[in-house]
């Protein structure tokens, strides 16, 4: 569907939780973590609602599950067949951070999901546990080989430019992507509050002129824009109601989001 500046909406990024059980120091704050109440929280069936009327009536055809950790979601496999199956989804896709995908890589595949995106900063077992508070690189190393061979491919490794990310880090992982034919990504660190997102494409909006997505966090809202306050609730509007609102609200251009972050909202 088009949006009031002509962009083709037609790409819905789902936050199925906002748990995680890593906690990048970029995503999340190291204590004082404010959780979605349980009960706010979407249920599978209405996140299958929003994507039905999605596809059907705002021509939404891509979809990709985030979080949080997606994979920590009961039933994350049970969804991902289930909105994979919706008359006028071409794609599904998944953004994890791979923790637990030798658990459920070969399902996912099984369940319609395409491919996945795994978020892996760097190679050294200490730095990433520095980096995720006490993660084990090693499962997502072995998660990574597991999504390849279930082919959920191409897997995308996205790297948070961090900064442990020095040369000899920027070789190692490029050597260790191509060796596994894995496609690399290189995401700069944002500041949803500060909106410094400008900066890092260093023009004034990032990519907003071609933006074709919206986000559905994880407590219903619907939002135009990663770097915006507006949300608009299903459980409050209706489905098709926060659709329409969150289309007539996504800005030109991005600015700031100072009452939500990366863990809730999915990136
Ligand atoms: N837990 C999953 C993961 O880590 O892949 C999915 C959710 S995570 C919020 C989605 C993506 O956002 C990850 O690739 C993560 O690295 C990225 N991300 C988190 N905080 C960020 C920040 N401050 N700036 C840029 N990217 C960020
Ligand atoms: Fe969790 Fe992903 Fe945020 Fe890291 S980036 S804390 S894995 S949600």
């Amino acid at each position: 569907m088009l949006d009031r500046y002509n962009r083709n909406i037609h790409y819905l990024r789902i936050s199925v939780t906002d748990r995680c059980n890593l906690r990048c120091t970029y995503c999340m704050p190291g204590e004082g973590i404010t959780l979605i109440d349980k009960k706010d929280i979407l249920t599978l069936e209405e996140i299958v609602d929003v994507v039905t009327t999605g596809a059907s009536k705002f021509g939404i055809r891509k979809i990709r599950f985030t979080g949080g950790e997606p994979l920590v979601r009961k039933g994350i496999v049970e969804l991902v067949e289930k909105v994979s199956s919706i008359d006028g989804i071409e794609e599904t896709s998944m953004t994890t951070n791979g923790i637990l995908l030798t658990e459920y890589a070969a399902a996912l595949k099984k369940a319609g999901l395409k491919r996945v995106n795994i978020s892996l900063d760097t190679l050294s077992p200490v730095k990433f546990s520095t980096i995720t508070r006490g993660g084990d690189v090693e499962k997502v190393k072995d998660g990574i080989i597991a999504a390849r061979e279930a082919g959920l491919t191409p897997v995308k490794i996205n790297v948070v430019k961090t900064e442990v990310l020095d040369q000899e880090e920027l070789e190692a992982l490029k050597s260790y992507c191509e060796h596994n034919k894995l496609e690399i990504r290189y995401i700069n660190q944002m500041d949803l509050k500060t909106g410094t997102f400008s900066k890092v494409e260093g023009g004034s909006s990032g990519h907003c002129a071609s933006c074709n997505r919206l986000r559905l966090m994880s407590n219903g809202n619907i939002k135009p824009c990663l770097f915006g306050n507006h949300g608009f609730n299903i459980r409050e509007f209706g489905i098709e109601e926060a659709f329409k609102l969150a289309l007539d609200h996504k800005p030109l251009k991005g600015k700031i989001n100072d009452n939500h972050q990366f863990y809730n909202i999915g990136g």
